[in-house]
């Protein structure tokens, strides 16, 4: 760490990270020198390129190898912060177990295979039996619709329904939803043959922080491509760094052009730490 504040030698064009700019290359430089470091990642649009099938969806072999390096790295944990429900995003990142994972946007947690889910107020708890009748009483009326209770919400599968019935059912039950306190602190998320409702107890904001408390992270490196992901930048501080993928507006200081960058990002900052970790 005793060099933390040098700006990186000029990389020449085969060393990993050489297309990345020289501001992002020194703040990777300094914060791989944290005593303890969270790496906290997107997985939709930063690790993986975004695909019209959710389920198609792949880290890139790079970014992936880089995770896992880092993930072995001593007094270094890495996050994988997704707006997916853990168990969708388990199947599709296939990374190792050690990593912690942050699901429905902040709502999931599992930390060292301990799953919590979502601290929920009596208000909370209130509107969602609410959300669940409501969606319940949608789906009776229609053969082959199925409600799956949550924990902070609830799924309106309709796999086993015809074509019909189930726009039908997604329709009605969207209305039912939104006529509940005007659809206020619901979020609603399609997926494959399930339309599904959450109520709104969490952020990647507040999921970031619970990492870095239970993690004792000195410091956080936040990566996200999204609007959701805003909410992660916003909790940055001291010696953090957030980097936006892409474009659009963002309270990230860093940003870089897509997931081929974070990659390379990744692939520095292994390197950058294998030197300097502590
Ligand atoms: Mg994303």
């Amino acid at each position: 760490m005793s060099d933390s504040s040098a700006e990186p030698a000029s990389p020449s064009p085969q060393d990993p990270g050489s297309g990345l700019e020289p501001g992002l290359r020194a703040d990777l430089q300094r914060i791989a020198g944290a005593p303890a470091l969270l790496v906290a990642l997107d997985f939709d649009g930063t690790l993986a390129p975004t695909v019209d099938d959710p389920d198609a969806a792949r880290a890139l072999p790079a970014a992936r190898a880089a995770v896992v390096a880092l993930a072995g790295l001593p007094a270094t944990r890495v996050a994988v912060v997704s707006g997916r429900a853990i168990a969708s995003l388990e199947r599709v990142a296939q990374l190792p177990s050690e990593l912690l994972l942050v699901g429905s946007h902040g709502a999931e947690l599992r930390i060292d295979g301990e799953e919590s889910g979502p601290d929920l107020s009596a208000e909370d708890l209130d509107l969602l039996g609410r959300l669940y009748g409501a969606v319940a009483g949608v789906a009776t009326r229609y053969p082959g619709v199925r409600v799956e209770e949550k924990p902070a919400g609830c799924g309106l599968h309709t796999r086993t329904a015809s074509p019909e019935d189930a726009a039908a059912v997604r329709r009605e039950a969207l209305a039912a939803v939104r006529s509940l306190a005007g659809g206020e602190g619901i979020a609603e998320r399609y997926g494959k043959d399930i339309l599904e409702f959450t109520v709104r107890t969490a952020d990647k904001g507040t999921a970031l922080q619970v990492l870095r408390d239970r993690t004792a992270a000195s410091a956080v490196l936040f990566v996200g491509d999204d609007v959701t992901d805003e909410d992660g930048f916003a909790v940055l501080a001291g010696d953090d760094l957030g980097v936006k993928v892409g474009a659009g507006d963002t309270r990230a200081t860093r940003r870089v052009d897509d997931p081929e960058a974070v990659a390379e990002l990744l692939g520095l900052l292994v390197r950058y730490r294998e030197r300097i970790a502590p």
